[in-house]
């Protein structure tokens, strides 16, 4: 068997020199033989340099040489076991220079083993404060706002993360506070990008002073701050914090030369009670603070009603705030022809979520959400805009083609929805009498007064009015005779059910003769096949929109159509016949 071979001396002599001159400091040290560890054989010049002392200085003594701090007692006794257990080690560590200035060590100590001993122990020491502080300035960046130099989102959510481990094993409650200024935006449009910058350093300072020094404040950019609380022991405890933050922020705030009042919304989740893991509950915190902003409440805690249980459902919450920026909606267009001549007379404006994860979402996943959280409103603005941009398109290319547009309950309760479809017929030098809107039985029935105000209102202007799913609601005749509607549409369930059903075929023709006999025009959707679109001309039904026509299709595919279907076709040239007349 080949012994272990030993250096010759010549050897000995350039490693040692080699030892000697190199960068880092390097210590040889005897075996653990004591219960104090190791002792200093030999160190290099770097070492005596990087601790300032002179070599007889440290030579025989043990470890505690390193200069290790008291506060970082756990890693020099960790070292000693690994030494004791004969297992390399390595760490990083305050250490005490002989002047008592502190550095940052690198420390690697690794044993020299000569038949499954150690003969020697070689320790690697390097003064690693500048790339450390390095580090920390990048993760500072990283994880600091610049603007008000508190924690950024990131570092929210790890504290937030650190803080719910503790409560978990301390069986404590922890509260997370999200608050979003209101009407910031015109702040900024109205004093300029300056004295909202200062405002918001305001604001920071002001709730640092609030709160106490356990709670994390975090401004989670543009106008958002978060704000978790560890020492809260009931949620009226958390209710007063939020109170206090927001009375706060009533005292006026003079920035230059002008006083400004702020109000904002919080929206609160409490672990345990609202979720366990932090992603969850920043959603959860989200959701209340639009529910607050919604009711105008100042704050809510998460509620179930805020949205349904299912975790999708919350992420589309979040999601659905930025995807209008994104512009991941588009309007799909259906057509509704009419059924005696089976010409197509206007299309359904029907909105979609192109989804970057999820693909295409039909409406049914994402509007009762919008409703919900109040992001229904400035949806319903871009819909409106973006369908009166695209009929000005299609009649500017010779298709006069007419558009109807749901609005839902939500929509249908805010005062300016008259004033703000004048200003985008307007905008895009649209006639009235092109559009129509389509309000379902339900919403009417939510508050029929405001109903009749509002629709009135809008047929004032020239808009025509259809009663959407007609025949799963409420409506009384009365209702029915008193509102301004041009149209009753038939819901599609009795339509879809006509082939198989005659109880589903009686209630249509009922329906239709109803909408007749009060002067309106009927509208029937869910036309899936070529017999229930004959019954429906047999009966007298005026429109007719379904799957069999056509499915809603993107705007251009709806041109194509309406140029190579024959229903589509006719229409069109005896558009351009009547342009050139
Ligand atoms: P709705 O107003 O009753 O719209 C008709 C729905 O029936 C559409 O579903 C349409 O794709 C579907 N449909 C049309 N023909 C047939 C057919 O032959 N068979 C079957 N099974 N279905 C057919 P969609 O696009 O999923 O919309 C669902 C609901 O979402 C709409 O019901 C409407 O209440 C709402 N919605 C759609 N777009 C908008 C919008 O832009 N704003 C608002 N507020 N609500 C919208
Ligand atoms: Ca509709
Ligand atoms: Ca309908």
């Amino acid at each position: 068997m080949p012994g272990k071979s030993r250096l010759s001396t010549v050897e000995t002599r350039l490693l040692s020199s080699a030892v000697q001159v190199a960068g880092e400091g390097i210590a040889i040290l005897t075996p653990a033989e004591e219960a104090i560890g190791p002792r200093i054989l030999f160190v290099n010049a770097c070492f005596c340099k990087l601790y300032g002392v002179e070599k007889n200085e440290v030579l025989h003594k043990t470890l505690a040489a390193f200069g290790i701090v008291d506060r970082h007692h756990a890693i020099f006794n960790d070292m000693l076991e690994h030494i004791f257990e004969n297992e390399p080690f390595d760490a990083e560590a305050t250490a005490r220079r002989k002047d008592g200035a502190e550095f940052e060590l690198d420390l690697q100590v690794v044993p020299v083993m000569d038949s499954g001993e150690p003969t020697h122990w070689v320790a690697f020491l390097r003064d690693i404060t500048e790339s450390k502080n390095q580090l920390l300035m990048l993760r500072r960046q990283a994880m600091f706002d610049p603007l008000t130099d508190l924690p950024n989102r990131m570092l929210l959510f790890e504290r937030f993360e650190k803080a719910i481990d503790n409560a978990r094993s301390a069986k404590n409650m922890t509260a997370l506070l999200l608050m979003d200024l209101d009407r910031f935006k015109e702040i900024n449009d109205t004093f300029g990008h300056h004295f909202g910058d200062t405002l918001l350093k305001e604001i920071a300072v002001r709730l640092r002073n609030l709160l106490s020094p356990n709670d994390t404040l975090s401004r989670l950019g543009g106008d958002e701050f978060g704000l978790f609380l560890t020492r809260a022991s009931d949620p009226s405890d958390v209710a007063a914090v939020a109170r206090r933050v927001l009375d706060s922020l009533q005292q006026p705030f003079a920035i230059e030369g002008h006083l400004v009042e702020v109000s904002a919304s919080i929206g609160i989740a409490l672990y345990p009670t609202h979720g366990t893991d932090a992603r969850m509950l920043l959603r959860r915190a989200d959701v209340a603070m639009y529910a607050a902003k919604e009711a105008n409440v100042g704050y809510a805690f998460h509620n179930q009603e805020h949205e349904s249980q299912t975790p999708d459902q919350l992420a589309l919450v979040v999601e659905m705030r930025s995807a209008m920026e994104r512009d991941e909606f588009e309007l799909y267009y259906q057509p509704k022809l009419h059924v005696n001549s089976g010409l197509m007379t206007r299309a359904e404006v029907l909105i979609r979520w192109n989804h970057p994860k999820r693909g295409l979402l039909a409406p049914g996943a994402f509007i009762p959400i919008a409703e919900r959280t109040g992001l229904i409103k400035p949806m319903t603005d871009w819909i409106i805009d973006r369908m009166l941009k695209q009929c000005r398109e299609w009649h500017d290319a010779g298709a006069p083609v007419h558009v109807a547009v749901n609005i839902s309950a939500k929509s249908l309760q805010e005062q300016l929805l008259p004033v703000k479809f004048q200003a985008a017929l307007d905008k895009w030098n649209m006639d009235p009498r092109f559009v129509k809107v389509e309000i379902t039985e339900s919403s009417i029935m939510a508050d029929p007064a405001h109903a009749l105000a509002i629709t009135s209102m809008l047929q004032s202007m020239g808009v025509r009015l259809s009663l959407d799913d007609f025949g799963t609601g409420f409506s009384s005749l009365t209702n029915l005779r008193q509102l301004p509607i041009d149209e009753l549409k038939i819901d599609k369930s009795f339509v879809m059910g006509m082939t198989a059903s005659e109880a589903d075929t009686t209630i249509v023709r009922t329906m239709i003769d109803l909408a007749h006999n009060l002067g309106k025009q009927v509208c029937a959707e869910g036309v899936e096949d070529e017999l229930t679109w004959r019954r429906l001309g047999e009966m007298g039904c005026d429109l007719a929109q379904g799957y069999w026509i056509s499915r809603p299709l993107p705007a251009g595919d709806f041109l194509a159509w309406l140029v190579e279907t024959f229903w589509g076709l006719r229409q069109v040239k005896r558009s351009l016949r009547s342009v050139a007349r």
